[in-house]
């Protein structure tokens, strides 16, 4: 079986926990600056450019979207989910039983080559022999994307192929990717002398290196080895597929964090674009109900990738319930324990697990907790621990979106929550 999860590790994570840089045994990575995310740019010859393209260097956010859209985010769910035109709950009608969830980014791309759109699309495919292991993919035939279909949850360095687009010519290409390579595919879109260049962009928050995810799953599932297909739900659990077609839930309050927190790379703890702002068009699920993606239209370009998906499309409204306001001082104040501290005990992760599933936030409001939850522990975690890069690495409207817990933050953390006078 050439498809098979090989688990390699088992005592820990690949860096070991607390270590502040990623991937510090990987000698692929050496010379990069600590915060790295390995999307790929540093492989390839633009990577002189790496100093004015990485997020990780000197966040653009504001200056892209000045360029896509004219202007800055406006007060309200902008803050959060990013510059868009519309938003949608949507599936395919015939979904895709190999995709993540119902195909549409796959059937997009693939529809792209079939129209002759573009001539390339960069994707995602498994490296042989793995289920797992992120291998950047340029293709140019629909089935070449179809056949990418479904994540694989650890970082890839999709940008390592614009040598490739350059050698070979390519004009008209579409590009699937995460919100750190496409920060980075931003800002040299310029250098690729393109004609047409698409961007679809999937949310991305707390990604592991292949190693790392290996890690995961040994600590996570009962049967790490026939895990064919996860995913972290909007019901406050993960779901686990396997080879025989079981699925294994487990709460987030159940993880194991004294034995996770190390996984997570420093970038990823420092990102502070969750919904992949700077895309044409994002599509994700956890602003729709279980079962539905989340689409959010963010150009005129994403307008147009939309309309070339539609006749496959059914569509369900939008809708949210709860109160996300309720919980976050709780969370604000967990930030102070040390991370990995124990699990609470079991009757009361039941009690937890239970009062979420009953009373949390849902649909839009998940998806503004959770993406507000990241953004704060990330500010916490870089003023943690790289204080004199906050100024370069946080962009403008995370400190506008975490206004209204400002009094909490300065209360628990005693500093305010406005950005400090860290180094430029
Ligand atoms: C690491 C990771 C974390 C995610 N976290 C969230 C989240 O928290 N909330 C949310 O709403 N959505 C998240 N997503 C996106 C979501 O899981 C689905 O990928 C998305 O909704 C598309 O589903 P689909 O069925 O349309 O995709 P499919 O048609 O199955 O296509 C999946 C696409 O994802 C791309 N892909 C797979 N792995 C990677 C990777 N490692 N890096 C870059 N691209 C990749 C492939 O190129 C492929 O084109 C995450 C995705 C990844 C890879």
């Amino acid at each position: 079986m050439t498809d098979s999860l090989q688990i390699t590790t088992g005592d820990g994570p690949s860096k070991g926990l607390d270590t502040i840089s990623m991937l510090s045994s990987d000698d692929r990575l050496k010379g990069r600056p600590r915060l790295c995310s390995d999307c790929g740019l540093c492989d390839s010859a633009l990577s002189q450019m790496m100093p004015q393209a990485c997020v990780f260097v000197r966040n653009q956010t504001q200056s892209i979207e000045q360029r896509l859209h004219g202007r800055n985010r406006q007060p309200g769910d902008e803050l959060r989910f990013g510059i868009h035109r519309a938003q949608y709950a949507a599936r395919m009608r015939r979904p895709n039983p190999k995709a993540q969830w119902s195909g549409m980014i796959t059937t997009l791309g693939a529809r792209l080559l079939e129209q002759g759109k573009v001539e390339a699309v960069i994707t995602t495919g498994a490296a042989p022999g793995t289920r797992f292991k992120a291998e950047p993919v340029l293709a140019r035939t629909p089935e070449e994307v179809l056949a990418t279909a479904g994540n694989k949850p650890c970082l890839s360095p999709n940008l390592n192929l614009i040598d490739q687009i350059r050698d070979q010519g390519i004009k008209r290409l579409a590009f699937i990717g995460t919100s750190c390579q496409v920060h980075s595919l931003r800002a040299i879109e310029a250098e690729l002398g393109l004609e047409r260049l698409y961007v679809i962009g999937i949310p991305c928050s707390d990604n592991v290196t292949y190693p790392d995810l290996e890690y995961f799953l040994t600590q996570i599932s009962r049967s790490p080895k026939t895990v064919v297909h996860h995913e972290f739900m909007q019901d406050f659990s993960l779901w686990l597929r396997h080879e025989n077609g079981k699925v294994e839930r487990v709460n987030y309050i159940d993880f194991p964090m004294d034995k996770l927190h190390g996984i997570f790379p420093s970038a990823c703890l420092s990102c502070f674009d969750y919904p992949n702002s700077l895309c044409d068009l994002t599509v994700g699920y956890m602003g729709a109900e279980l079962g539905w993606q989340w689409v959010l239209v963010r150009t005129e370009t994403g307008e147009e990738l939309l309309e070339l998906l539609k006749p496959d499309l059914e569509f369900s409204e939008l809708t949210e319930g709860g109160d996300r306001s309720r919980g976050m001082p709780k969370f604000i104040a967990r930030l102070t324990h040390p991370p990995g501290a124990k699990k609470p005990p079991f009757l009361i992760r039941r009690l937890v697990a239970y009062l979420q599933r009953k009373k949390g936030p849902k649909g839009l409001e998940f998806a503004r907790a959770i993406i507000e939850m990241k953004l704060l522990r990330n500010l916490n975690y870089v003023r943690s621990k790289f204080a004199r890069v906050e100024s370069r690495v946080v962009p403008y409207h995370v400190y506008q979106a975490l206004e209204p817990y400002a009094e909490t933050y300065s209360q628990t953390f005693e500093r305010p929550l406005a950005a400090g006078n860290s180094e430029d």
